[in-house]
């Protein structure tokens, strides 16, 4: 069984359409793909129509939240939400609010680029996100096209990094507030590659144990950007916790070099975790 339960389509920030992603998974060799775009589940109706035979669906998202410590300074951190009510009014609102802050968001950041003399468009940039869930990855896009800079993964080093000139903080969701928004809805929530040193700050392991007093059910221990010793540490802190460790390539099409399948959650993690849905939302196959 190949299992990979975190991956991005263009209803966010991926570059495959759900259809597209679904196909590919199967081409992939996967038997189990989890669709976890950032705060939406728009591809959710577009991945299950798609669905290849033997291939199983876990509809999820990737939550944009923040730890805050008791100093005030936030840490933004990410959640995986498997398997939720899609209509369960409040946590759909959240979504919808963080959708709507990005928006904004992406358009300040522009902004700066611009008054910094980089030359770049919002209707560019508007038009690349095509009504998905606008991030930084659009916006590289747009830079890579004006020839401003190679790659999207320059981009990240270079002009959009967090400590940059022209960053712009996102809205978020406090962690403990999401991780029981997820289970109030029927989902299952798990803490997102917590050492990914590469995306800013990261959390302590203190912080991931009072998530799982309030209801974590698991935490990604592989990942792309874990190396050896930080898997090492998370598998030890996840038993420790009674969390399940899950394990995913964090696919995001053409704007990652990492290919679907990368790493992999095993089949007795995989059916725990699923066991924790108690909403109307399951595993679907094609
Ligand atoms: P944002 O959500 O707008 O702050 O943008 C960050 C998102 O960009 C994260 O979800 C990353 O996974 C994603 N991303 C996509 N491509 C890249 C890349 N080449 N380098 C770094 N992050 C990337
Ligand atoms: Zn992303
Ligand atoms: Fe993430
Ligand atoms: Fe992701």
């Amino acid at each position: 069984m190949r299992i990979d339960l975190h991956t991005h389509s263009a209803a966010s920030d991926g570059t495959q359409s759900p259809a597209e992603l679904v196909a590919a998974a199967a081409a992939a060799g996967l038997d189990v793909v989890a669709l976890t775009d950032h705060d939406t589940t728009a591809g959710w109706e577009d991945a299950r129509r798609a669905l290849p035979p033997g291939l199983a669906l876990v509809r999820g998202a990737e939550l944009s939240c923040a730890s805050i410590a008791p100093d005030g300074r936030r840490t933004p951190v990410h959640l995986l939400a498997y398997l939720f009510d899609p209509d369960e009014p409040t946590f759909a609102a959240a979504r919808a609010g963080l959708r709507h802050d990005r928006v904004g968001r992406a358009r300040r950041i522009v902004d700066r680029l611009v008054a910094g003399g980089i030359q770049v468009q919002w209707c560019r940039v508007e038009e690349l996100a095509a009504g998905a869930t606008v991030g930084r990855p659009h916006i590289a896009r747009a830079l890579v096209e004006t020839g401003v800079i190679g790659s999207v993964d320059e981009a990240f080093a270079d002009l959009l990094c967090r400590r940059g000139p022209y960053y712009v903080p996102k809205a978020d969701v406090e962690v403990t507030e999401a991780v029981r928004m997820v289970l109030a809805a029927g989902g299952v929530p798990v803490f997102a590659h917590p050492f990914a040193r590469r995306r800013g700050a990261v959390v302590g392991e203190d912080v991931i144990a009072a998530l799982a007093g309030a209801g974590l059910a698991g935490i990604e221990v592989d990942h792309p950007d874990h190396d050896v010793a930080d898997r090492a540490r998370l598998a030890t802190l996840t038993r420790d916790l009674g969390l399940v460790a899950t394990g995913s390539s964090d696919f995001h099409g053409a704007n990652k070099t990492v290919s679907l399948g990368r790493h992999l959650t095993d089949p007795a993690s995989y059916d725990a975790l699923i066991a924790r849905a108690t909403g109307p939302v399951g595993p679907v196959t094609g």
